[in-house]
């Protein structure tokens, strides 16, 4: 097969050391004070920089984290930007959740000064070699997955990013002779310079974060960033069954290896009687990895994950036996498509991270039919129509939920029953009455969660201390 990815060419000892030289005594802003902010002012601060933070939300909503931010010597800007903040500095760090177009931060990079984010500024601190996954949807899924299977083949492996660990926190750990598994989002590569993965996935590209990036051309383009300063040393995997993905291939420097769920290709991962096949070269003989029987996700969509973890582990070095043993052992990641409860014959599935139309999709497609949709919360600048051929073939009625319950239900018109059930659980009681035995009650919702949640995390812990109260009170039936 293919060679695995070798070498660390521009993670020498050396180019580290000058950048860690560059920080020090160098005035550095980091706008946004979430997690990936918050740590890479600390790792900034150890660095010997002079670090300034700066947030719109007020002293009140930061103080957990002022005091511990100014024992470090770190200064705060609370309640606003200053413009004269954004001006004193080097360098600006700036946080995924705060937008490129902010105005102090436009007008900064028109006085020429750097602003990167988190990623970047890890990337060129982390050692070893870097396996980056993004796309749409999956990402968390798949990301997880690898770190997994490479920890079966014995790597020495640090998984974070948009999944919970800034990236940054992972540059102690990071071991010259291991791998950094990223899951990395739109936003995180919208600020990328150099950010260079040896293995970079793009699972799927489909339309989310409008409401951010305007149109579905910048969003992709975005997405691409994980390609752009890769070269013919490495190795970029793709979904041939994605057309916008396929679109994107033409402009990789990289070599490029598929993954497809419907037809075999040249090299990459693919599906032949039955099981999950590898080739490692044009005209090699593919090699089977394991049955598609022994992965325990549900849905088609989780076999492209599967698809695509195996592609790029196979590339990183793992051996077929070592991926077979890690997939046949995973199980869903929560709040997607998870298993909560089955009460009265009625099975209630939790799929709160569904926060776009395309997952909503897949989410439906992973049932026959009989579907009672819960759907609704922040919309995104999202088109619900496009649900509205699979809602007649499957969903029995729709429930909905939050801010965009009044866009969703005159996108949908006209498809299937629709309940406007305002929360989330009136939702949950109005289709448990409604279900008949061998029904689905699925909270799918395409929206973001934070109308009336926290996080998509929250809205589904709330979907399941609901339905498993219920189930408790034994209220279903009659309620
Ligand atoms: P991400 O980190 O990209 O948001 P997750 O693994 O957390 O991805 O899954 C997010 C949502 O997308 C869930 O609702 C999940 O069921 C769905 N999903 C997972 N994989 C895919 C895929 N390959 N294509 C479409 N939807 C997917």
């Amino acid at each position: 097969m293919a060679c695995p990815v070798n070498g660390s060419r521009r993670k020498t000892q050396v180019d580290m050391g000058l950048v860690a030289m560059e920080l020090k005594g160098k005035k550095v802003l980091v706008v946004g004070l979430g997690k990936s902010g918050l740590a890479a002012a600390l790792f900034l601060r150890h660095q010997g920089a002079q670090v300034t933070v700066s947030d719109l939300r007020s002293a009140e909503a930061l103080a957990k984290e002022i005091p511990g931010l100014l024992e470090e010597g770190i200064a705060v800007e609370a309640g606003g930007h200053g413009l004269m903040t954004f001006r004193r500095q080097d360098l600006i760090i700036v946080s995924p959740g705060v937008p490129l177009k902010t105005p102090e931060l436009a007008q900064a990079k028109t006085f020429g000064l750097p602003v990167i984010g988190e990623l970047e500024l890890a990337s060129r601190y982390l050692k070893g070699k870097t396996l980056a996954i993004t796309g749409s949807n999956g990402k968390t899924t798949t990301t997880t997955l690898c770190g997994e299977i490479l920890e079966a083949a014995d790597f020495a492996v640090a998984v974070g990013g948009n999944i919970g660990v800034p990236v940054i926190a992972l540059v102690e750990q990071s071991r010259p002779d291991g791998w950094s598994v990223l899951e990395v989002s739109s936003f995180q590569l919208e600020s990328t310079q150099q950010f260079h993965p040896e293995i970079a996935v793009i699972l799927n590209i489909t339309p989310d974060h409008l409401d951010r990036h305007g149109t579905f051309d910048n969003y992709a383009t975005a997405k691409e960033r994980i390609f752009l300063s890769q070269d013919s040393s490495d190795w970029l995997v793709l979904n041939a069954d994605d057309p916008r993905t396929v679109k994107a291939a033409p402009r990789a420097s990289s070599r490029i290896f598929w993954f497809s769920r419907s037809k075999p290709v040249a090299e990459g991962a693919y599906v032949h009687d039955g099981n999950i096949v590898f080739r490692g070269g044009k005209g090699e003989q593919p090699e089977t990895i394991l049955p598609l029987t022994e992965i325990h996700l549900k849905g088609a969509h989780n076999v492209e994950n599967v698809l695509a973890a195996v592609c790029a582990t196979r590339l990183a070095g793992a051996s077929p036996s070592a991926i077979r043993h890690a997939v046949a052992g995973f199980r869903a990641v929560e709040h997607r498509l998870e298993f909560v409860a089955k009460i009265n014959g009625v099975e209630y599935y939790n799929d709160s991270k569904a926060t776009n139309v395309d997952a909503t999709t897949k989410a439906i497609e992973s049932f026959p039919g009989n579907i009672h949709l819960i759907l609704g919360g922040k919309d995104k600048n999202s088109d619900y129509a496009l649900l509205n051929q699979l809602l007649r073939q499957r969903v029995k009625a729709v429930y909905t939920i939050g801010a965009a319950a009044e866009k969703i239900e005159t996108q949908i018109r006209g498809t299937v029953p629709i309940v406007s059930a305002h929360t989330l659980k009136e939702a949950i009681q109005r289709a448990g009455n409604q279900a008949v035995p061998g029904d689905v009650v699925l909270l799918a919702p395409a929206c973001s969660s934070f109308d009336q949640f926290d996080s998509y995390e929250h809205r589904g812990r709330v979907f399941k201390d609901i339905v498993l109260e219920r189930r408790g009170l034994g209220i279903w039936q009659n309620a």
